[in-house]
């Protein structure tokens, strides 16, 4: 397979800079690492957040950003042995992690202290040719569109781990905070996949009809209008949703969903809004039993299941395609809340296809 020298990426010089599309050289493997031709990279909020440096996390400097990129393995280091030139494969948030700390041994590698974060601390998918640990990379089968499957390596990663941590059980009800964004419009197909009851949470008749109509959500309460703990409550025979999933990047949602959770449910925290706090009232929170806790992306078996229900054709998420060339264009509607499901860039410079304008 022939690589070139250079190659087109976005990158951003600084938080809130204008972000340069420009040729750049196409890196080389290190021996545990593969190159990989990326084909298609979704845009998650969490790029927008990267580009903004609104986290409590420091970016590396002129990033190339980008974290679910799928595409064909076209060199891999001298170490490397599972994965071969043309396997289809994808470069997910975790890049790498150091393999050896307590919480890497138990299969618990996003919280190595070591990771490294496609797209954050480590160049990432928003080029044609991005590399990855051999280790950690998202193994592809080849019948699966690298278009759709894109999304799959960080929002369907993590919204089905969010639910796995949910406990909920088949037949019961989770109320997912954020439904009509990129990770939500996939938290309602993994829900329904496991067999859980959906309501979706958020606003606007393009993302209600999506949810209700494309996804099989049951039930769309509208966060913008009238009162959302009582209209969860009463699409729930009053006692609440058994979980809710929340994906929204802003805080309200953060304090509410207490209010709507059943007793003995679980509120799974995943959206990141800058600077933002959980709160729940202490005395309801322990008089009915409630959990709250956090999660974060998957793990390389997560990785696989989400692959896995992909590939068994249950999980059908719209999304639209633009060109890597327009990576701007999508962080202003993400900004905006005006990208119903997800974006992902087609990273070929010879299709005249802007679909943006
Ligand atoms: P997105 O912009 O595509 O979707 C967010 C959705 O939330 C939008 O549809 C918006 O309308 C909706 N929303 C806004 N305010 C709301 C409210 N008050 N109530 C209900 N819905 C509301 O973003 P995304 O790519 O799906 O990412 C969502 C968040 O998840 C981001 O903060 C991202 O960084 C984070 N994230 C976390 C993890 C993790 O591992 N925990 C992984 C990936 C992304
Ligand atoms: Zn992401």
């Amino acid at each position: 397979m022939s690589i070139p020298r250079e190659q087109y990426a976005q990158i951003y010089k600084d938080n809130n800079h204008p972000i340069e599309y420009k040729k750049v050289p196409v890196p080389k493997p290190g021996p545990d690492e593969v190159l990989i031709n990326i084909k298609y990279t979704g845009v998650c909020h969490t790029d927008l957040h990267a580009w903004k440096g609104d986290w409590p996390l420091r970016t590396k400097q002129n990033l190339i950003g980008g974290h679910e990129g799928a595409g064909v393995v076209v060199a891999v280091g001298e170490l490397v042995e599972e994965i071969k030139v043309g396997d289809h494969a994808g470069i997910k948030w975790l890049n790498g992690s150091c393999g050896h700390c307590e919480f890497c041994m138990a299969g618990d590698e996003p919280l190595c202290e070591k990771a490294l974060l496609s797209g954050y601390t480590v160049d990432g998918t928003f080029q044609q040719y991005a590399i990855g640990k051999a280790v950690h990379v998202a193994r592809i089968p080849k019948e699966a569109p690298l278009d759709a499957i894109a999304p799959i390596l960080c929002a369907g990663i993590t919204v089905y781990k969010a639910l796995k941590e949910s406990n909920v059980r088949a037949g019961q009800t989770v109320a997912i905070v954020g439904a009509g964004g990129g990770l939500g419009s996939l938290a309602i197909q993994y829900a329904k996949a496991m067999g859980f009851r959906v309501i979706a949470i958020d606003t606007g008749s393009e993302k209600q009809e999506m949810c209700l109509k494309t996804l099989g959500a049951e039930e769309f309460v509208d966060f913008a209008k009238g009162d959302i703990v009582a209209n969860v409550k009463s699409v729930t025979g009053g006692l609440g949703a058994h979980a809710v999933i929340l994906l929204a990047v802003s805080e309200k949602p953060f304090q509410q969903a207490a209010e709507y959770c059943r007793s003995r449910g679980t509120i799974v925290c995943v959206g990141l809004p800058p600077k933002a706090r959980v709160s729940a009232e202490v005395f309801s929170t322990v008089i009915r039993m409630i959990t709250i806790k956090g999660s974060y992306v998957g793990n390389r078996l997560d990785t696989q299941e989400a692959i896995d229900f992909f590939a068994r054709g249950l999980i059908k998420a719209p999304f639209k395609v633009g060109k890597l060339s327009e990576l701007t264009k999508v962080f202003q509607l993400l900004e905006e809340g005006k990208v119903a499901g997800r974006y992902v860039l087609d990273t070929s410079v010879s299709s005249i296809n802007h679909i943006l304008g």
